[in-house]
């Protein structure tokens, strides 16, 4: 599971502080040192941290919290919040148009979970909410990510819409929105191309389908057992596509995590949901509260 090494060393430092009847500056001083030191060891950004330990210094060293008859506990509840707030705050559900279709454009850089991740959230809708998405197969460049989301599809018995590898993404994302109208599926999901890097072509890509399908939800999927380049990755397609959600793919794996908890800061958009595995069920809401009291033990 992601974030194991980082909840050891937290608690670790946490319990020292935390049944302390007393609670000097000094004692936070180094307190938020350990801290500083836990979260760049799980890869968060420098730039994250620093702003998350100025947050909880300006806060851990009030008189409140000092002259506070379980000081220890205290601090430890503004790491708490602070972590919470880091990953989000409020858990933040996947959009609803006013007027059907929601339409949800997937993105992200190639082998982060798009296409897995199309069949998953489409899984989720119909099961948790009731819905009836349809996929739509607009990653052309890829070998096999067409044929890959058609064998989802199958698998759960849920319709795709394609047209083969020789038509335009965004003509194909123009014709689905027809077909979506005309079959009132109450979402549409986008799997888009992604590359290696964040290319220009790309991008001008994804501009033009978002223009044309005027989506309610952008969701940039990130691997995070990518590192730093989460953030910059992060980053340029914000910038380009203006997203409005993260999904975090592979935290059942063994990794820091911290690069993927930084997307959110970087780019102040929530993260929606986690990928907990490679199964069609394997996709949860995120939960920033229980995340951060897991994490904190
Ligand atoms: P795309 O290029 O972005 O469409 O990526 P894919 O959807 O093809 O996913 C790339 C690989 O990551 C595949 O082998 C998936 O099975 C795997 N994958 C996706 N999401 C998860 C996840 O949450 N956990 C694990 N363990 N593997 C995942």
């Amino acid at each position: 599971m992601a974030f194991e090494g980082l909840a050891e060393r937290l608690q670790g430092t946490l319990n020292k502080i935390r049944g302390k009847g007393k609670v000097s500056e000094a004692d936070v001083k180094e307190m938020m040192r350990e801290v500083r030191l836990a979260l760049l060891e799980a890869d968060v950004n420098f730039k994250v941290v620093k702003q998350f330990i100025a947050n909880v210094k300006e806060r851990a060293v009030g008189q409140e919290v000092l002259k506070s008859l379980t000081p220890g506990q205290q601090v430890i509840k503004v790491v708490n919040d602070e972590l919470t707030k880091l990953m989000g705050g409020q858990q933040s559900k996947i959009a609803v148009a006013s007027k059907p279709p929601t339409v949800v454009m997937m993105v992200g850089l190639q082998g982060a979970g798009k296409t897995t991740t199309t069949g998953k959230l489409a899984n989720h809708l119909r099961k948790k909410h009731n819905r009836q998405p349809l996929m739509v197969a607009a990653d052309i460049y890829r070998p096999a990510a067409i044929k890959q989301l058609e064998t989802l599809g199958k698998q759960l018995s849920m319709p795709v819409f394609s047209m083969g590898d020789q038509v335009s993404p965004v003509e194909i994302a123009k014709n689905a929105m027809v077909e979506a109208k005309q079959n009132h599926h109450d979402y549409v999901l986008i799997d888009t191309a992604g590359r290696l890097h964040v290319d220009e072509e790309l991008m001008n890509e994804l501009e033009e389908i978002k223009a044309l399908t005027n989506p309610d939800e952008i969701l940039l999927v990130v691997d995070a057992m990518t590192g730093q380049d989460a953030v910059n990755v992060a980053e340029s397609f914000n910038e380009r596509l203006g997203i409005t959600g993260v999904v975090l793919t592979k935290l059942d794996g063994d990794t820091r995590g911290g690069a993927a908890l930084s997307v959110k800061a970087v780019t102040d958009t929530p993260i929606k949901f986690a990928g907990m595995g490679e199964k069609v069920d394997a996709l949860e809401p995120f939960h920033p509260e229980r995340m951060a009291s897991r994490i904190l033990g």
